[in-house]
């Protein structure tokens, strides 16, 4: 039965959460400290501060104790007035979903339907932003990764695209399945406001978020008026900790701190590379399977296949959730699944945090079986070419 005990490790192969260190976990597993004692506040400190280095920005950065859905909801309530405009490209369930959100606010939404198998085209945004002579436009919010599709976007090449318009928008980005997994520069990239959760590419259990913010963000969050209280970032700044109305939960930074050093001893460009490198192994797994006639990429364009997060298209008539439950129930591989309006349509492997080569092939070698075992069209030989890349990359 499901609920009988399975042997060896859970391996997550989802796109989030993900697997937690060991370490992480002993440094989380601690009886409670006081929140404003001096070797807590020693901790915070150390773990905020870990984690500007990461996101490479000197800005304020308010931490949240919620999964991404609370700091998308923060960043929209301190940042927008109701009546705002903001432009929000449509390209998967991820940027639909935050778009819905702002609009529940009151923020008007513009959301130019895009290919989702492709994204959005930075042209595109140009155009539209020089059409708004009046500067309506308060944002421009863009979702990194889209972990629903596995379609990752260039942020550099965006924010030229807003520059080639000459037009004040903020740039907001939702880092929450990019961040530790690969390249992310807030401060180089000209970005005001970072979304990001520490369930993912930060080895820890959800619960977390967080926004980092530019000087230009903090200045329109002086202006913004939508309500707001327990995440308001003007109460934040007051207290000592810069984030936290209420009581502080204390064990998550002592994780937080922990994930920084171990991505830190690592190097992080060194981590954006193991991610890379696990990624591409899977892509080669996934090119091979296509054979045949067989699954697909559902990542059209191939410059933007995700290092974080590959989601295989079935072949017409094939549901994903069969090869999703043959992978759970018997080889104890949890795959992401397809999200509205691709549920059963595809499968996601997440290939972040805390990973490494048999862990990716342990996981490569499941989805094989699981194909195999669903009767799924493909061609077999996936792992093998994992392999081959593995053994000489
Ligand atoms: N944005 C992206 C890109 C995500 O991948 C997710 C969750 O997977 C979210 C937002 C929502 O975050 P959460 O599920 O932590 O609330």
């Amino acid at each position: 039965t499901t609920s009988a005990r399975k042997p060896g490790r859970l391996f997550f192969a989802n796109p989030g959460p993900t697997n937690i260190p060991d370490s992480v976990l002993r440094a989380m597993d601690r009886a409670t400290v006081d929140f404003m004692g001096s070797d807590f506040l020693e901790v915070y400190d150390e773990a905020v501060a870990g984690l500007k280095r990461l996101l490479f920005t000197e800005g304020e950065v308010f931490v949240y104790t919620s999964s991404g859905h609370g700091a998308w909801e923060a960043t929209l309530q301190n940042l927008f007035s109701p009546g705002d405009r903001i432009l929000m490209p449509e390209a998967g369930y991820f940027s639909r979903t935050w778009g819905a959100m702002a609009r529940q606010y009151g923020i008007e939404v513009e959301m130019p339907e895009t290919d989702w198998r492709r994204g959005p085209e930075a042209a595109r945004i140009t155009e539209r932003l020089v059409a708004d002579k009046g500067h309506e436009i308060k944002a421009v919010c863009i979702v990194h990764n889209e972990t629903s599709t596995g379609v990752a976007l260039d942020l550099k090449t965006i924010r030229e695209a807003i520059d080639a318009a000459g037009h004040p928008a903020l740039f907001l980005v939702d880092t929450i399945s990019s961040f530790g997994s690969f390249e992310f520069r807030m401060k180089e990239w000209g970005i005001d406001g970072v979304v990001g959760g520490s369930q993912k590419g930060l080895m820890l259990p959800a619960g977390l978020a967080f926004t980092a913010v530019s000087a230009k963000a903090l200045e329109a969050h002086k202006r913004a008026t939508i309500t707001r209280f327990y995440f308001d970032w003007t109460k934040m700044m007051a207290r000592r900790h810069r984030s936290f109305v209420g009581t502080v939960p204390v064990s998550p930074f002592y994780g937080l701190r922990e994930s920084v050093r171990l991505i830190e001893a690592e190097g992080i460009e060194a981590v954006w590379h193991r991610h890379h490198r696990l990624a591409e192994a899977t892509r080669r797994a996934v090119s091979i399977w296509s054979g045949n006639e067989g699954v697909s990429f559902y990542c059209a364009d191939p410059k933007r296949r995700s290092d974080s997060v590959t989601a295989v298209k079935m072949p017409d008539g094939h549901d994903a959730e069969a090869v999703r439950a043959i992978a759970y129930d018997r080889f104890n591989v949890s795959l992401g699944g397809g999200l509205e309006p691709l549920g059963g349509k595809l499968f996601r492997i997440g290939h972040m945090g805390d990973l490494n080569e048999p862990m990716i092939l342990g996981t490569l070698g499941v989805v094989e079986m699981s194909l195999r075992l669903a009767h799924v069209p493909h061609a077999r030989g996936g792992v093998d070419a994992a392999i081959d890349y593995l053994a000489t990359a």
